[in-house]
């Protein structure tokens, strides 16, 4: 049996749809996130009830657990307390584990963070996206630039410093000179982990729909590359890591949860549109809350949406898929430890990759070079 040690639990709500969001989130009324977090609890309980029959009663310790969403900031107090308490009565932590909750700038008060300090967190990843009001109200976010500033403060004064921050980059109408201005802001502020995501148009979104017909609206795609690298170089040489596509972090502040994703591990998932990767299988779970309510009591089954089988040879795929998302990119040795075979024996694609310029091969690692994390979707495609 492989040993999982990290969980992911969703929570749904949010204020109010962003226009460029189309993760699982929705606003809901008291009672129903009360509703909620009791079957999300007695989901979680069965599960380790299940694991441990399999495992014969030993379930490892975890390492990081991520609290994502939506908002989870918009649960009350007692919420987080029990969530966080409730993996550590079922599962346990190890020494100094990772504990994440995602919170959105005006959703939650000092409480909500002792609360969650009390249980064990310690890490806050918040949702600025952006420091500029025109840009702020162009997404639809639910708060303005102070309130992300205020949320800062308030994270920091309940004793939590290790935040990071997300940002999006590629928004029409946004200039390189204001991401590097939040990012000044921010850095200024005292945060050690930045997440820069460019701008995708989601299917069945707002902005998808609005900018279907207008693609010229949108930020040209040199631009936005140029913007990508300015942001790069600038947090660079500023002293954080370029240590994922997407992430920057001060040495010893990088996402110990997201780095589990990245090196192709196991995890649990709890919740509604969960995703676990578990015993080589990759289950989805379901999106709507009412037949989510109705069935974690009597029918755990019909929680789950999809259930894929990894074989080995998708598997090591995904190792690369994943791994190559670093931008310390993949081992050999690690490959070869794993799979017992070398990466150049099974993906004849590498020395393509290699000869164009979007990987590079040194000492024991392939990794993307800075024309290929811009033509990083080409490379993954092959892995798919
Ligand atoms: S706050 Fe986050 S999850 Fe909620 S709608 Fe906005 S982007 Fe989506």
């Amino acid at each position: 049996m492989s040993c999982i040690r990290s969980a992911y639990i969703h929570i749904p709500f949010c204020v109010s749809k962003c226009l460029y969001c189309d993760f699982t989130s929705f606003s809901a009324s008291e009672s129903q996130i009360d509703r909620y977090v009791e079957a999300l609890i007695l989901e979680m309980r069965r599960f380790a009830e299940f694991e441990s029959i399999q495992s014969a009663g030993v379930l490892p310790a975890l390492k990081t657990l991520y609290i994502g969403g939506g908002t989870p900031s918009l649960l009350s107090n007692n919420h987080i307390f029990r969530i966080v308490d409730t993996v550590r009565a079922l599962f346990g932590f190890v020494p100094d584990p990772e504990i994440t909750v995602e919170m959105n700038p005006n959703t939650s008060g000092i409480d909500f963070l002792n609360s969650f300090i009390e249980a064990g967190g310690n890490r806050v990843s918040l949702g600025v996206q952006s420091l500029d009001e025109d840009l702020l109200a162009s997404m639809g976010r639910a708060h303005t630039a102070q309130e992300a500033l205020d949320a800062i403060g308030l994270i920091q004064q309940a004793g939590i410093l290790n935040i990071s921050c997300d940002l999006i980059i590629g928004l029409p109408n946004q200039k390189i000179d204001q991401v590097i201005s939040d990012i000044d802001i921010l850095v200024q502020k005292g945060i050690r982990h930045i997440s820069v995501y460019s701008l995708s148009l989601e299917e069945g979104t707002v902005f998808a729909q609005r900018y279907a017909e207008s693609i010229e609206r949108l930020m040209p795609e040199d631009y936005e590359r140029k913007m990508y690298h300015a942001v790069r170089n600038h947090l660079i040489s500023l002293g954080y890591r370029h240590y994922e596509i997407s992430n920057f972090a001060i040495p010893g502040f990088e996402s110990r949860h997201n780095s589990m994703y990245w090196s192709a591990s196991e995890y649990y998932g709890f919740g509604l549109a969960a995703h676990s990767y578990v015993h080589s299988n990759r289950i989805g779970h379901i999106e709507d809350l009412d037949t989510y309510l109705s069935n974690v009591t009597g029918n755990p089954e019909a929680l789950v949406s999809e259930c894929v089988s990894i074989d080995v040879e998708e598997e090591q795929k995904e190792f690369f898929l994943l791994g190559l998302r670093m931008i310390d990119g993949v081992s050999v040795n690690h490959f070869i430890e794993r799979f017992g075979k070398l990466p150049e024996d099974l993906f004849r694609i590498l020395e393509k990759h290699v000869s164009d310029g979007l990987l590079e091969h040194q000492f024991d690692r392939y990794y993307l070079t800075l024309k290929g994390l811009d033509f990083a979707n080409l490379v993954f495609r092959d892995f798919v």
